[in-house]
């Protein structure tokens, strides 16, 4: 019910408004935020890969309806990816995109505007020797979304994708995309979504991430396992290590701010470790995510408000 509630609330521009407001909000958000400018990103991507781990930066956006603001976000992330290339960053972070924040909801012409837009974002990329990752938004969005991605992969084969195991379809998709060279980000799902297309109860996600996990890690591509859930990740280790991989042919990822020790654990464990690192000014939907995921992620937002 919580879950739901905040979820709709990540989707009103009236919650968005009195949320910002809050006196304490800007504090909390960066707990989950590296911050605003560019700046504030370099050096939070500088942070973790100074301690062994890597980056996927997200220029924070989303369900755009405005072609301008669609090109914004397209050129902030070449200049993101100049950046990382000038500084050295590139050779341990990349970069992950929403389509919706580059046109994918347009009225007219969005998909085609989006595949445009990331694919500028992919040759910015190319030319700064990293990647790219299509996050994956809600359930309308998976077939758009995946379609756009086999497009761009023909001349980007190294463009990764997302799958999220509370979607039904998810196990099908996993195939189709555990072929040789194929980066998945394998996650649990983090939108609201109906029963007649997601399995609603966690159990019923955990052990769909499982098999999920099963396939990706038998396939010939690259999984990457995107939970902060110490079974998921512990069963991932042992996936790998049954279907003989190698710490370089899989990675395990999780969300800036949350369970760094674990991280640094991992990373030091020799396990490639990688860090979704978002920043910017549109952190609204992000962090009400955050929230609707965790008692305790709101907890501590309710706490800091009343101590104010
Ligand atoms: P949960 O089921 O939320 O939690 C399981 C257990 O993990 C908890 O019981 C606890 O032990 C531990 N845990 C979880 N959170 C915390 C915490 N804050 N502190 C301490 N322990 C914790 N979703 C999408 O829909 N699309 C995407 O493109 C997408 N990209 C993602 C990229 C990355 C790198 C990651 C890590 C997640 C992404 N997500 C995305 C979000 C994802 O779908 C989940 O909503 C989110 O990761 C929570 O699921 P979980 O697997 O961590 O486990």
């Amino acid at each position: 019910m919580l879950r739901s509630a905040i979820l709709a609330a990540s989707r009103s521009p009236q919650m968005r408004t009195l949320v910002e407001k809050l006196p304490p909000t800007r504090a909390i958000v960066e707990r989950f935020v590296a911050g605003e400018p560019l700046d504030a990103a370099l050096a939070a991507c500088d942070e973790l890969t100074a301690t062994g781990r890597r980056a996927t930066l997200d220029h924070l956006g989303e369900d755009t309806r405005d072609a301008a603001q669609a090109a914004a976000t397209a050129a902030a992330y070449e200049k993101l990816l100049e950046a990382l290339k000038e500084t050295g960053l590139a050779q341990h972070a990349e970069v992950s995109v929403k389509l919706s924040a580059v046109g994918q909801f347009l009225p007219q012409d969005g998909e085609q505007v989006a595949l445009e837009n990331a694919r500028r974002i992919c040759t910015a990329a190319a030319d700064a020797g990293t990647t790219v990752t299509l996050d994956m938004e809600d359930h309308t969005t998976t077939d758009s979304t995946l379609g756009i991605a086999r497009q761009l992969r023909a001349d980007f084969p190294w463009l990764g994708v997302v799958l999220q195991a509370y979607l039904r379809r998810t196990e099908a998709d996993c195939r189709d995309f555990s072929g040789p060279g194929s980066r998945v980000r394998l996650c649990k799902g983090a939108y609201q979504e109906p029963a007649s297309v997601a399995f609603q109860k966690k159990d019923e996600v955990d052990r769909a991430y499982v098999r999920c996990l099963k396939v990706l890690m038998a396939g010939e591509g690259y999984p990457m396992v995107a939970s902060h859930d110490p079974r998921m990740v512990k069963i991932a280790g042992e996936l790998a290590e049954r279907n003989g991989r190698k710490a370089d042919s899989f990675e395990y990822q999780m969300l800036y701010g949350i369970r760094p020790e674990e991280q640094l654990r991992l990373a030091r464990s020799g396990a490639t470790m990688r860090v979704y690192l978002p920043y910017g000014q549109e952190w609204y939907g992000y962090f009400m995510r955050r929230l609707a995921e965790r008692p305790a992620n709101l907890a501590f937002f309710l706490r800091a408000m009343a101590t104010r």
